[in-house]
């Protein structure tokens, strides 16, 4: 019988040493410890080949910084013999921003190599050459992709089976049903004067229930009007309901 591999994040960065960092704690720490998921950070200048074992050179037609050479990363991305079940992935602000909807496919998949830009980015043709999907943490510019590829493997380990303690906490959160989460509480009955709402404490499921729906919907409407444009149409909705959350 042979054992299913784990769930694995290949990355291509200048910068090994900043894997796993901030992963290798809490959640995604322990998890990584005790092989739910695995991680492999190959440096990008292993696949240098002149004798200053340069990656980047100055851009074509002028301009500002230097760019990642093609020869190099392409050189990089085929060491790390990615089968062709593994997405191939490009941090990049130029790539389709990254969604709850496609964290969960990748969780679902044997898992990316992601490939993590520096200086001005990366030569066009190794993108084209190799297929990598550019994808983007959101409209800001850092200054290489190892922040945003610690943020994509985040998102989706903590959806793997097991790393969660509890196995439901994942269903019930923002963007899984297209909306935002309601407002959360937690003892102290009484905080500076502000009590947790009465219906929390009640006891009564149904209306709990029906409370949180309801903050999440006008939350969503208030702060997101783009993600509530899309949420699917629940019978008994508001069309744009009244703010209780941000009023
Ligand atoms: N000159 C480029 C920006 C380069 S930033 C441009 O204008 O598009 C250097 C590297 O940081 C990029 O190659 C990319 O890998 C990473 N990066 C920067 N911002 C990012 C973002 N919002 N999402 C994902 N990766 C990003």
């Amino acid at each position: 019988m042979t054992i299913p591999s784990p769930w694995r994040a290949t990355v291509l960065t200048l910068f090994p040493e900043m894997f796993p960092g901030p992963l290798g704690v809490s959640l995604a720490g322990r998890a990584l410890a005790s092989g739910l998921w695995e991680l492999e950070a190959r440096d990008i200048r292993a696949s240098a080949t002149d004798r200053h074992r340069s990656v980047d050179d100055t851009p074509a037609g002028g301009g500002p910084g230097m760019v990642l050479r093609a020869d190099v990363l392409a050189a990089a991305i085929d060491a790390a013999g990615i089968g062709p079940d593994r997405p191939k992935l490009l941090m990049s602000p130029r790539g389709r921003p990254l969604t709850q909807a496609r964290v969960a496919e990748l969780a679902d998949g044997p898992g990316p190599l992601i490939v993590c830009g520096r200086f001005e980015g990366v030569d066009q043709r190794v993108i084209d050459g190799r297929g990598l999907e550019e994808v983007s943490i959101g409209d800001y510019v850092l200054s290489g992709g190892e922040i945003a590829a610690l943020a994509l493997i985040d998102a989706c380990v903590r959806l793997l089976p097991g790393v969660m303690g509890k196995e439901a906490s994942g269903a019930e959160e923002s963007f899984s049903e297209g909306l935002l989460e309601y407002p959360q509480y937690t003892r102290p009955q009484l905080f500076e004067g502000v009590p947790i709402p009465s219906i929390l404490t009640s006891g009564d499921h149904a209306k709990v229930a029906a409370w949180r729906r309801a903050e999440s919907e006008a939350l969503t409407a208030s702060r997101r009007p783009d993600l509530w444009e899309k949420a699917p149409k629940r019978a008994g909705r508001q069309k744009t309901p009244k703010n209780k959350t941000d009023g």
